[in-house]
C-alpha cells in the first residue's frame, strides 16, 4: 500500500497542506499521497483509532482537534508542554507532537534575524492551540514578558495559569495599549482571514524597531501585515511558518528532510491570491 497521511480538520477544505506535502512527495520521488479528511469533532476519536485501518501513517491536526488530539495519542513532552499537538504518526503507537512551535520560530528567525535580542515583551493576539505554541517558543528563547491578549478572558487566563509567570494578561480592549512596550506583535487569531474580521490594531504605537508575526496567511498579506510595512517594520508572514512546521511532519511520515524551494513558495503564493 502507498504511504498516505492527511490533514484532519472541521471544517478541512481550505487548508493548503495537501499542496504542500503532495509537492514533496513528487520532488522525492514517493509514490505516497496527502489527503484532507472533514471530521467532526464527535467522530475524532474513531477515526483516530482507525487511522491505520485507513492506510495513513500520519496525520496533520488544525481547528478543532489540536488540544483533544492529546487525550487520545501518545504526546511527546513538547506537545504535552505546550498543550496542543498538530502532528500524529504511527509507530506502534499513536504518537503526537507539535511543529508549529518549529515552524513559528524557523520563520521569526528567518525573517527577523536577532529578534530575541531586544524582545523583552511580547504581545500575542489569541488563546487557541496556535498561540500556545507560540508563548511555548517566545519562553523557549528567553522572552521575559509575554503578555496574552484575547477576546475571551478565560482562555487568556488559562494559558497563563499553564505557562506561569512570566505570562500576564490583559483584556481584549486594551491590546493598543500594550502595544507601545512589545518588541514583538503575534496576531494568533483568525481574524483577517476570509469571512473573518479584520484585526484592528493600532501598529503606528509599537516601538520602531518592533516586529510584527502574523499567523494567519490567507491573504498572504494580512491587513496587519501591510500595516506594520508602511511603518516599515519587520514582519514574518503566515505562509513561512505553515511551509516550516511542515518540515519536520514529512520527515516523520516519509522519512526524508523536504527543501521549501522558491518553486513551492510561489506555487502556495499563487493558490493564496486565487480567491
Ligand atoms: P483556535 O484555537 O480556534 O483559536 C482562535 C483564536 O482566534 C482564539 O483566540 C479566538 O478568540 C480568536 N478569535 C476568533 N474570532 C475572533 C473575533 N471575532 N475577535 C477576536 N478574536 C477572535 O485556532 P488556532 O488553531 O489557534 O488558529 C489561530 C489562527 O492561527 C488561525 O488563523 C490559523 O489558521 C492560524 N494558524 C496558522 C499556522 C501557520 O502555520 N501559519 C499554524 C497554526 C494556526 P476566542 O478564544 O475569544 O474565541
Amino acid at each position: 500500500m502507498k504511504p498516505a497521511a492527511c490533514v484532519i480538520g472541521w471544517p478541512v477544505e481550505h487548508s493548503r497542506s495537501p499542496l504542500i506535502h503532495n509537492y514533496w512527495l513528487k520532488a522525492c520521488g514517493i509514490a505516497g499521497e496527502y489527503r484532507r479528511e472533514a471530521v467532526p469533532p464527535d467522530e475524532f476519536r474513531d477515526f483516530l483509532q482507525s487511522l491505520a485501518a485507513r492506510g495513513y501513517v500520519g496525520a496533520n491536526l488544525i481547528f478543532p482537534h489540536k488540544e483533544a488530539a492529546l487525550a487520545w495519542s501518545e504526546p511527546d513532552d513538547r506537545a504535552r508542554a505546550v498543550g496542543a499537538a498538530n502532528t500524529l504518526w504511527l509507530d506502534g503507537a499513536l504518537r503526537a507532537t507539535n511543529t508549529d512551535v518549529d515552524g513559528f520560530l524557523d520563520n521569526l528567525d528567518a525573517c527577523v534575524p536577532g529578534w530575541e535580542r531586544s524582545c523583552e515583551t511580547a504581545v500575542v493576539l489569541g488563546a487557541g492551540g496556535a498561540a500556545r505554541a507560540v508563548v511555548y517558543g517566545l519562553l523557549q528563547r528567553g522572552t521575559s514578558r509575554i503578555v496574552v491578549i484575547n477576546r475571551t478572558p478565560q482562555r487568556a487566563r488559562a494559558v497563563q495559569h499553564w505557562f506561569g509567570s512570566r505570562v500576564s494578561i490583559a483584556a481584549w480592549g486594551e491590546r493598543d495599549h500594550w502595544l507601545g512596550r512589545a518588541k514583538l506583535l503575534v496576531n494568533a487569531t483568525k481574524l483577517g482571514m476570509p469571512g473573518q474580521s479584520e484585526l484592528v490594531v493600532d501598529v503606528s504605537r509599537l516601538p520602531a524597531d518592533a516586529a510584527v508575526a502574523d499567523l494567519v496567511y490567507v491573504p498572504l498579506v494580512t491587513p496587519l501585515l501591510r500595516a506594520a510595512m508602511a511603518r516599515n517594520l519587520r514582519t514574518a508572514d503566515g505562509l513561512g511558518m505553515l511551509l516550516r512546521q511542515a518540515v519536520p511532519q514529512f520527515q516523520l511520515w516519509f522519512g526524508k528532510k523536504p527543501e521549501i524551494t522558491r518553486e513551492l513558495r510561489s506555487l502556495l503564493e499563487q493558490n493564496l491570491s486565487v480567491p
